[in-house]
C-alpha cells in the first residue's frame, strides 16, 4: 500500500511509480503544478522592471505583487470596490 502524495489516501498501486490514488488527483496536481509554474515565471519577468502601485501612491513593488496594488491602496481597492457595488445595487433598484 502506498499512500497518495495528494490526498493522502492509501491505495494500491498499480505501477511501481505511481504516486496518486487516482486519476482525479493526478489530474489536480498538475494543474496545481502548471499553474504554480506559470506564477514562478510571470514573477521572473517582472524581474528588472520598476513596477509602481496602481493606486497611484508611488510605491513600487515586489515581483511578488499579484494584483498591482501595494498593502496600502489594496485595502482603500476593497473599499471602492465595495462602494462601486453599492453604488450599481442602488441603481438597479432605481431601474425597477
Ligand atoms: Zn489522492
Ligand atoms: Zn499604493
Amino acid at each position: 500500500m502506498k499512500l497518495c502524495s495528494r490526498c493522502d489516501t492509501k491505495f494500491e498501486p498499480k505501477v511501481s511509480y505511481q504516486i496518486y490514488c487516482g486519476v482525479e488527483c493526478r489530474d489536480a496536481a498538475t494543474k496545481e503544478k502548471i499553474v504554480e509554474r506559470y506564477q514562478i515565471t510571470r514573477r521572473q519577468k517582472r524581474k528588472g522592471k520598476n513596477r509602481m502601485c496602481l493606486g497611484g501612491c508611488g510605491t513600487s513593488l515586489s515581483i511578488y505583487n499579484d494584483d498591482g496594488f501595494c498593502a496600502n491602496c489594496n485595502v482603500s481597492k476593497k473599499a471602492v470596490d465595495k462602494m462601486i457595488k453599492e453604488i450599481k445595487g442602488f441603481f438597479d433598484y432605481d431601474q425597477e
